[in-house]
């Protein structure tokens, strides 16, 4: 099984090329895979969305432990539901390996894919409400979030994997940039465990095991503060052994193929896992000891520029620029900071040359005059 989790390219879904697409493209796609094996998967029409966009549910295994996956909560955090993809591609291709057919007498699991289509057709983080979904556990009151209490209270599973994408964001004190972020949610405001947590932490134990064959010393623990009206957090409360993937960053790699891969391999790793129960020994100080995210990083440094002011001073400096509003990049550079950035990393790291920048230019957390000074793609992310 390892075998053939681990030869990626031969179920990678070459159709899926960006991290922006439109719902329907991504349906067309996957429906087009699962026609080559109709009995593998049952697709249920779980809601609609508040624009009346179709939220799925595919269904296979046949097993009495019960996984279940939702991804885009968050329109524009498309990774792990380009990896569902890769994930569908892999069960269709060894649907007849003795190896898998035993894993899906063992499991059944239940994805939505694209749970905000409307925030995925604008590629936003909200919902068309302007709802933070992963904020609305308590209340309700979006469509898409009803789908998903309804789906965990109708079929109760032990597990959930809740996947995002998240910030730009450093590996504790290191000069790394996170790969992968990893949480099992705090179900009270004491952080306490309980089984349903510390089994949620022993997959992430797994989960972080895994990833360090590919990417050691690139994954950390996302902040576990409570968050009552997060899904995670609700989940664990209700039963459901709760993990939270986050897909973070790469240099080099904008559409984020790596990561990708990453999530369709561990995860698949993981479905595994749990079917022949050998996450349970495994110490949840793998998980408890990986360092937090910080946040070092900007998408683009330009070190050693002079600062003109009006008065005639000149300084050296740095600047820092970001591409991302939320986990969202966008076209326009945004500056961040200007000074000293010696302690901090990028996914572009540009030398300026001691190019002087002028004051009347500098309008810190809003667009930078970009093309005034670099005219140059190598200063473009
Ligand atoms: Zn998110």
């Amino acid at each position: 099984m390892k075998n053939l989790i681990e030869n990626y390219e031969n179920y990678f879904v070459s159709e899926l090329q960006s991290r922006r697409f439109q719902p329907e493209t991504y349906y067309q796609i996957i429906s087009k895979i699962l026609k080559k094996n109709e009995k593998l998967f049952e697709i249920k029409e779980l809601g609609k969305s508040f624009e009346g966009r179709p939220i799925k549910l595919f269904k296979a295994g046949k097993g009495t432990t019960k996984i279940l996956l939702w991804s885009q909560m968050h329109g524009d955090e498309s990774t792990a539901t380009m990896a569902i993809a890769d994930i569908f591609n892999f069960f269709i291709n060894y649907s007849e390996e003795p190896e898998f057919k035993k894993m899906l007498s063992k499991i059944s699991l239940f994805f939505v894919p694209i749970l905000n289509p409307d925030g995925a057709a604008r590629h936003q983080r909200l919902t068309a409400q302007y709802i933070d979904l992963n904020r609305d556990a308590i209340r309700l009151v979006t469509p898409e979030a009803k789908v998903l209490k309804n789906i965990q209270n109708e079929i109760n599973p032990e597990f959930g994997f809740n996947l995002h994408d998240q910030e730009l964001s450093t590996v504790g004190y290191t000069d790394e940039i996170t790969c992968i972020a990893l949480l099992a949610p705090a179900f009270n405001e004491k952080q306490s465990d309980n089984e349903v947590r510390l089994r949620a932490k022993k997959i992430a134990a797994s989960l972080a095991n895994i990833l360090n064959n590919y990417i050691p010393g690139k994954i950390t623990r996302y902040d576990d503060t409570y968050e009552p009206r997060a899904f995670g957090d609700k989940m664990q409360s209700w039963g459901t052994s709760t993990i939270l993937i986050e897909s973070g960053h790469i240099k080099n790699d904008p559409e984020k193929f790596l990561i990708r891969k990453l999530n369709a391999i561990s995860l698949l790793m993981t479905f595994f896992n749990i079917s022949v129960e050998n996450y349970e020994s495994l110490d949840i100080g793998i998980y408890e000891d990986l360092p937090f995210n910080t946040y070092k990083a900007y998408d683009l440094i330009i070190r050693n520029v002079k600062i003109r002011y009006k008065n005639g001073t000149i300084i050296d400096a740095d600047l820092g620029i970001s591409y991302q509003v939320n986990t969202h990049t966008t076209n326009s550079p945004i500056l961040m900071e200007v000074g000293d950035l010696s302690t901090f990393v990028a996914l572009r790291d540009v030398d300026g040359n001691g190019k002087e920048i002028l004051e009347e230019d500098i309008f810190i957390e809003q667009e930078f005059n970009l093309n005034k000074y670099f005219n140059n793609k190598n200063y473009s992310v």
